[in-house]
């Protein structure tokens, strides 16, 4: 299993020499100095916020669990994770009384039954209600199941549909170059509840490989429960220029008391659950990326401009970036470029700046050579995913696991049967040439089960 870093609390300043460095001489642990805590870094005088690791470790835990476990067909022991985990070689283990075929893993000797999938129409009737963004009641009315069944076939619609498509990853993501691209959405639901989340798609394709949020049903301490009305929320007001634009993002973002501290305003849990700060899932998402890029060679990361997502980004990719294999980027989408920038210092940290016909950018890992070719287009996916969600979800849902299940199910609607230009995202990452309805999706993904 893939050893997830574990300890968050160190320099994050890149040119500092303990960039990354644990338990270095030079630090004041659990520091007040700022009015935060933080981790005082003496070399460089910086001061990154506190964070707690025990939290962190048990939501990634939980998030492996959600977005890459709907392994169907695999050793339940030994392969149990997408991505993380080899596939097993299976022998055949003849049959059970019902006449499902069995089978052995070579490598732990377990004797596990595979899965199949009969009832068709029944999940083709759920899917259709999902489809049409059918409220939770009216859906069960029109698919004419009891409540219970009809959770049922959501939970193995959810399944079906992400065991395909996270196969299908799997096959395409091991590649020379990897170009990633994140950015932070507040999803509202009815009665004010909702989700901070945060999405991440291959730039290319547009394609979305992870969306997480900051629901959890893990213990929490008081002071790590997200209870606020405040909202931090970096605004673009009218500017006269990028750079003007730019430097009022840095003045909205030293207006915090620390600048991982994005607030999203009010926002209630659903039932039985808890929400996290967003700086908090930021580690914990960053992490969960190493599904994709520890798979490529090198890669690229265009993360939205905001300092919260800064720290979580760099941890993730630490080694990487050390070897000179991985780099980050503050990204910030233009409308039309007014003006170049060509590696202006702009912001309190001195970042430099640059542009091109669809944005503003800025190396956070490496000093960039001037007009230095970076692959980076157009990116308007994630704003399109998310609008694609906000029609899309049923706004009504009130569980944990219902709120995952629908997530998961019109993430791959979205990469497989959305098209713009004639084309799906699938298509374009290279996964498929089929273009998809969502029933003729899920006909290839039973056949690809039951095969
Ligand atoms: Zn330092
Ligand atoms: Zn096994």
């Amino acid at each position: 299993m893939f050893k997830f870093t574990n300890n968050f609390n160190c320099c994050k300043a890149v040119h500092c020499k303990n960039f990354g460095v644990l338990n270095s001489k030079d630090y004041i642990h659990k520091s007040t100095k700022l009015g935060y805590l933080s981790i005082e870094c003496k070399l460089c005088g910086s001061n990154p916020p506190w964070i707690n690791n025990e939290l962190v470790a048990n939501i990634i835990k939980e998030k492996l669990d959600i977005h890459f476990s709907a392994k169907l067909n695999h050793c339940p022991k030994c392969s149990c994770y997408f991505f993380f985990d080899k596939n097993t070689s299976l022998h055949k283990y003849g049959f059970t009384s019902s006449g499902r075929q069995r089978k052995q893993c070579a490598q732990c000797g377990l004797v596990f039954t595979m899965a199949n999938f009969k009832k068709t129409e029944k999940l083709k009737s759920v899917l259709s209600t999902i489809v049409s963004a059918q409220e939770t009641r009216k859906a069960i009315k029109t698919t004419g199941l009891s409540p219970k069944s009809y959770y049922f076939y959501l939970q193995q619609l959810s399944l079906i549909l992400a065991n395909f498509s996270r196969l299908n990853e799997e096959k395409i993501i091991e590649r020379k170059h990897l170009g990633l691209h994140s950015e932070g959405k507040v999803l509202s639901l009815i009665h004010k509840r909702g989700v901070y989340s945060l999405i991440t798609t291959e730039i290319n394709s547009g394609y979305v490989l992870l969306q997480s949020h900051n629901l959890t049903r893990t213990s929490l301490h008081a002071e790590d429960i997200y209870q606020t009305q405040n909202n931090t929320i970096v605004v673009d007001n009218n500017a006269e220029s990028i750079e003007e634009m730019l430097i009022n993002r840095y003045t909205q973002n030293m207006e915090r008391k620390h600048f991982e501290q994005l607030l999203v305003g009010e926002l209630k849990a659903l039932a039985k659950c808890k929400l996290i700060y967003p700086d908090k899932l930021a580690y914990i998402h960053f992490q969960l990326l190493n599904a994709f890029t520890r798979k490529a060679l090198k890669y690229d990361h265009f993360i939205e401009h905001e300092s919260t997502l800064r720290a979580g980004a760099l941890m993730a990719s630490l080694k990487e970036i050390k070897k000179s294999n991985a780099a980050v980027y503050f990204f910030l989408p233009l409308s039309r470029a007014k003006e170049n920038l060509n590696g202006k210092k702009i912001g309190w940290w001195n970042d430099r700046w640059y542009t091109n016909e669809f944005a503003a950018y800025c190396p956070i890992t490496s000093i960039m050579k001037d007009n230095a070719a970076i692959p980076l287009k157009e990116a308007n996916d994630i704003n399109l995913f998310y609008s694609y969600l906000d029609t899309h979800i049923n706004k009504g849902v009130n569980s944990f696991n219902v709120l995952n299940q629908l997530l998961e199910i019109q993430r791959v609607l979205f990469n497989y049967c959305e098209l713009t230009a004639q084309q799906s995202r699938a298509n374009r990452i290279g996964i498929t040439d089929k273009t998809y309805t969502p029933e003729s999706l899920l006909d290839e993904a039973l056949q690809s089960i039951n095969a």
